[in-house]
């Protein structure tokens, strides 16, 4: 198979860990006898810095015209703190996120065996947790009209979502929960919030076409409580982008760490594969950061996009093996593990590559 893929590793460690993801790419290829030819653009912070704007008119045109993207992460310390900058990375992502109309955003959370211990849960809560969220992307508050009033005191953002957004998303979900246990669960904030009694409505309409998946609705704080109390109950969730960006970052803790996740975000045309952390300041440039979420996001591109299933499994049994191993980079590391299978992330990388 023949297919071009652009690296985007934006800022921070994305820049990091999206340099192990290329070369697992490069290790598929040549193992499997695949051609993927890359090519590389600029995001976020590093975009400002050379041309000003956070997402160029060339990458995007770039990402218009390749056949999938590995997307590290955006964000610097200098914007966090100055809520007043007009030009910001994420402003990138979520330009990113509306052209390319990435509707869906998929994210597996799953426990190796092995890093049973990294977890701040009890093993045996999580001991088989297996959840696919399905997080919307493109509307929500994220989108919606927002504005600081003139007196500078009073701001607000808009929630809001229409019936085709929360279809669409819906439909993935119950087709996901088909392919798995079966099992739906809605979240949203219907008892008080009328952009969720709209998302409650479409979602139970959604349904009727799949009577052989148990669909359940859960308000998001009881949703949030549910996932620590008793992850093993959740299969398929879906839900918006404001409480899926909070719910998945509090699953992270399942998986033992943020750099164990991988995400997918798909919708009308190309995909985005990319870790869910962001660019991680406080660890940038330490080599510390786990490459295992872009090694696992090369998993969802080469599956999702590319319909490459035996590679993909190829690739997460060669993350198993260096667990199994006993390496670990600082994250996902406990007290049992010595001191000389603390690795790197370049180090991480080649173990893997060494395993493919
Ligand atoms: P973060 O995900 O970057 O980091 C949170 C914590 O997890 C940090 O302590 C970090 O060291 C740790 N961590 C994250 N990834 C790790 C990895 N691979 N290995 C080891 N440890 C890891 O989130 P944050 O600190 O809230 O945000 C930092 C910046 O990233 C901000 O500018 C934010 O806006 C941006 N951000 C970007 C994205 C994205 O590009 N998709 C997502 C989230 C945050």
């Amino acid at each position: 198979m023949k297919k071009n893929i652009l690296i985007v590793p934006g800022d921070g460690i994305g820049q990091e860990v999206t340099v192990v993801g290329q070369k697992v790419l490069e290790k598929i290829a040549a193992r499997f006898g695949h051609e993927f030819i890359f090519d590389h653009a600029l995001m976020g912070h590093a975009a400002i810095e050379a041309t000003g704007n956070p997402l160029p008119d060339e990458t995007l045109a770039k990402m218009r015209a390749t056949d999938a993207i590995l997307f590290g992460a955006v964000g610097h310390p200098k914007y966090d703190n100055d809520p007043h900058a007009k030009v910001r990375p994420e402003q990138g992502l979520l330009r990113m996120r509306k052209e390319l109309g990435l509707y869906a955003n998929l994210r597996p959370i799953k426990l190796f065996d092995e890093l049973l211990g990294a977890s701040s849960i009890k093993p045996e809560i999580l001991k088989g947790a297996d959840i696919l969220f399905f997080r919307e992307l493109t509307g929500d508050v994220y989108f919606g009209k927002r504005e600081r009033l003139d007196d500078g005191n009073t701001a607000y953002d808009t929630m809001i979502y229409s019936r085709y957004e929360v279809e669409r998303i819906a439909r993935k979900a119950f087709d996901a929960a088909m392919t798995r246990g079966k099992k739906l669960m809605s979240v949203d904030k219907a008892n008080v919030l009328e952009s969720s009694r709209l998302w409650r409505e479409v979602v139970q309409d959604i349904a009727k076409e799949y009577p052989e998946v148990t669909v359940s609705h859960q308000f998001v704080d009881s949703a949030a409580m549910l996932l620590i109390k008793n992850p093993r109950d959740f299969d398929v969730v879906v839900t918006g982008n404001l409480f899926g960006d909070i719910l998945t970052d509090e699953a992270s803790q399942i998986a033992g760490s943020m750099g164990m996740l991988a995400s997918a975000s798909v919708g009308d045309s190309v995909g985005v594969y990319e870790p869910i952390h962001g660019s991680g300041h406080d660890i940038t440039g330490m080599g510390v950061a786990n490459p295992m979420a872009s090694v696992l996001s090369v998993a969802l591109l080469l599956e999702i996009s590319f319909g490459l299933k035996t590679e993909a499994e190829a690739v997460i049994e060669a993350v198993d093996k260096v667990l199994k191993a006993g390496y670990r980079t600082r994250d996902i590391a406990d007290a049992t593990t010595p001191a000389n299978m603390i690795l790197g992330t370049e180090a991480v990388g080649e173990k893997t590559l060494e395993f493919l």
